[in-house]
């Protein structure tokens, strides 16, 4: 069958196992690199599946490892496959893996926080961002230690179209410790609903694939993974700039049991908390006494708008923060300094 014949034409020649491989050279895993492999291929090649058709695609992979997900990407047909791996111990693993499949594996031995994948792949592969992604992916079963702070950072990448999405909707299909993956991706009202929730939804599509059991892992991890999918929105549900909205969001959950006003009032210095608080609320329209969790997108989207229009009029609103605030105060309790001297930003 034409089909089968195509398929066989990228499947990788045979080759020790992964669980031989990582026997062969010793791989230990490392507590500290969060690492927990996957070993049945069923269940990556499963993975690899919720990115969508690979065939002919330029793949990114985060931690590749002893490499189990790395020949599922291979696998599925994808031309250039780019593999971003920290502990040098994999490195040979997946020499041998390169040998396999020809001009098809890059290696990078770097780290995937700092690594600069907007020239990682060929300029020609860009999508304008307002039409279908790129056939470009990002694939990976995270490090737990990594994947909030990564995830995070490419949020603002989506946001600013730099990083992985230089090259327009660069799609990501990845693992979190099912907590994170059940944050990701909660509705409105639910108990998960949280910061990440409104940042990730509010840039992109998010999609909760399946649950992978701890138990599948090696070693077993205390927790089930969670793989989700990330299509970036063509616009974003908040049309600010990224750092405004992440302010805005943090302060409403700073103080998730209590009434969203609670959170939102520590954006304005205390002297003005009161009045210019009421102001924001009666010109986003938003019940105070709502609880964080029950905010939809589009009542936070006041909420931003509304505090940006009131930093617009006094711009040294937006340099307040509270935590910082706090921080100052302590410090000058512990000195013997007098606290006034940390001048109210609004009034110079
Ligand atoms: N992909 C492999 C699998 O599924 O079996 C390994 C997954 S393991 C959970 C995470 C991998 O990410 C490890 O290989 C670890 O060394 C690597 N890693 C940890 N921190 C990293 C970082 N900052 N940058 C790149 N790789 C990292």
């Amino acid at each position: 069958m034409a089909a089968s014949g195509k398929l066989a034409s990228f499947r990788l020649p045979p080759l020790p196992t992964v669980s031989e491989l990582v026997k062969l050279y010793k791989l230990r895993a490392e507590k500290q690199l969060s690492q927990n492999f996957l070993l049945d291929l069923r269940l990556t090649d499963k993975i690899v599946r919720q990115a969508g058709n690979l065939k002919d695609a330029y793949v990114c992979e985060v931690g590749p490892g002893p490499g189990g997900l790395t020949r599922s990407i291979l696998n599925a047909g994808a031309a250039d496959l780019l593999v971003v791996e920290k502990d040098s111990r994999f490195i040979p693993g997946l020499k041998l893996l390169s040998e396999a499949a020809p001009g098809r594996l890059r290696i990078v031995h770097g780290d995937i926080l700092t690594y600069r994948m907007d020239r990682g792949f060929p300029d020609n592969i860009s999508k304008p961002w307002q039409e279908d992604p790129p056939n470009l992916h990002i694939i990976g079963n995270l490090p737990f230690n990594v994947s909030t702070p990564l995830m995070i950072k490419w949020l603002e990448n989506i946001a600013n179209r730099t990083g992985p999405f230089v090259y327009g909707r660069t799609r990501l299909t990845l693992t979190f410790q099912k907590e994170v993956a059940e944050r990701l991706t909660a509705s409105t009202g639910s108990k998960q609903r949280s910061r990440l929730s409104i940042m990730a939804q509010c840039l992109c599509t998010v999609h909760s694939c399946f649950t992978i059991p701890g138990r599948a892992f090696v070693p077993k991890p205390e927790v089930d993974v969670g793989v989700v999918h990330f299509t970036p929105l063509i616009q974003p549900q908040i049309q600010q700039p990224f750092k405004l909205v992440e302010k805005v969001v943090r302060n409403i959950f700073q103080f998730r049991r209590k009434h969203c006003y609670k959170g939102l009032e520590k954006l304005f210095p205390e002297a003005r908390r009161g009045e210019l608080t009421q102001k924001m609320m009666q010109e986003a329209d938003v019940d105070p006494i709502l609880r964080p969790t029950e905010l939809s997108i589009p009542q936070i989207r006041a909420l931003v708008d509304a505090y940006a229009s009131l930093c617009t009029h006094e711009p040294g609103l937006a340099n307040y923060e509270y935590r910082e605030q706090l921080r100052l105060k302590h410090l000058a309790k512990q000195r013997g300094t007098p606290t006034d001297i940390f001048s109210d930003p609004t009034t110079g």
